[in-house]
């Protein structure tokens, strides 16, 4: 690929929604993650099994509504053509031991593959190097240089970054001093915090006797949410449990390891939805789970430096910080790259 017009670091939905209209608009894009994949929080574990089975977990982002009419036009379309479902329009509510089924109302979608297909599905057609964690920025001239930990370095005209704001922090502490205009923009960076989630996901031998496909637990001393995964997937897949912990016992038990966690979690799930043989069990914690202080604004932009940052930490509408909010974020930080508003 010739030299980048853009370099995009933290592939997203946030980063991968500008990379793509940006791409339809020309731009030479390079996007740079840190993981092994693209997608983000919006992640699918993948459980090979021992009888050359798979299953499929979304250890991140549990499904996605939506409101606004471009991620409807893209659901619906995904539906269409058949990498998206309407997994259901129905999430059962626990309170106390006793569990209600509300009627039907809004979708709430998800990709059949698992969570990790739509930042795939936006990744099409886009320059991706994975494995590429950024440790510093450079500006060189009227251009930005990226370094990553490996050694390998990029560089761009403009620079967007689609971090979660305390990974972005450290990122932009060095530069403020050279350039006190983002002197600001980088203290509402630091201004926002997050709350944590365990995670615990499960392959079942035998799926659990619910009528429930996703349930959320209210005054629960532990759980919040759980799913029964393979009703997400086209039938015949593993059964499997997803659950999340609360953000309260999830920022207690923040520094514990998996292999501590997750004997507890499965035990407060047993005692709650009753008994189950797991084949495969794993904990997942996230550090920068769900922000709950954002920064103002959709996204970020310093058209004098050509450098900008976008993420469901912004707040480009007032529904929360979830998939779509990085999508808007993504898509309205486009614009401003490429000019269209000021
Ligand atoms: C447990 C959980 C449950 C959720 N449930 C829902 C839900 O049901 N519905 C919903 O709509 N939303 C849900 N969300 C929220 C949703 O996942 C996020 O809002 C959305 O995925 C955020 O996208 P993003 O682009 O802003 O950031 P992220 O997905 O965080 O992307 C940031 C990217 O930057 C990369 N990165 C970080 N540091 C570096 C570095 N130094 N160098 C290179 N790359 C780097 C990361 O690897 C990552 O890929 C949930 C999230 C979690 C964690």
């Amino acid at each position: 690929m010739s030299s980048p017009d853009l370099l995009i670091v933290g592939a997203g939905l946030g980063g991968l929604a500008l990379g793509q209209d940006t791409v339809r608009a020309g731009l030479n894009v390079q996007v740079l993650d840190k993981s092994r994949g693209v997608s983000g929080r919006a992640a699918t574990r993948r459980v090979p099994l021992d009888d050359g089975r798979e299953a499929r977990l979304d250890h991140g982002a549990r499904f996605f509504t939506a409101r606004g009419a471009r991620l409807r036009a893209l659901a619906e379309g995904g539906v269409r053509d058949g990498w998206l479902r309407v997994w259901t329009r129905s999430v059962g509510e626990w309170r106390g031991g006793t569990v209600t089924v509300p009627p039907p109302a809004h979708p709430r979608y998800v990709p059949t593959a698992g969570m990790s297909a739509l930042g795939r599905h936006l990744a099409h057609g886009l320059s991706v190097t994975t494995g590429a964690e950024v440790t510093s920025l450079e500006r060189t001239g009227d251009g930005w240089r990226v370094h990553a930990r490996d050694g390998s370095s990029w560089t761009a005209p403009r620079l967007v970054l689609n971090l979660p704001a305390p990974q972005l922090a450290p990122l932009l502490g060095d530069l403020v001093d050279d350039f006190p205009t983002l002197a600001e923009a980088a203290r509402e960076v630091g201004r926002v915090r997050y709350e944590p989630y365990w995670a615990a996901g499960i392959v079942l031998e035998r799926d659990l006797d619910a009528e429930w496909v996703g349930l959320r637990l209210h005054d629960h001393p532990m759980l919040e949410w759980a799913a029964r995964e393979h009703t997400k997937r086209e039938p015949g897949q593993p059964p499997a449990l997803m659950l999340q912990a609360t953000p309260a016992w999830s920022t207690a038990n923040l520094e514990r390891r998996p292999e501590d966690v997750l004997p507890e979690l499965l035990d407060s799930t047993r005692k709650t939805l009753g008994d189950f043989t797991p084949l495969h069990a794993f904990a997942h914690r996230w550090r920068y789970s769900t922000p709950t202080v954002r920064a103002s604004g959709p996204a970020h932009w310093d058209p004098a430096l050509s450098v900008g940052w976008c993420g469901d930490w912004h707040t480009p509408d007032e529904h929360g910080p979830r998939m779509e909010a990085a999508l808007l974020s993504g898509w309205a930080l486009a614009r401003w790259v490429l000019g269209e508003e000021g």
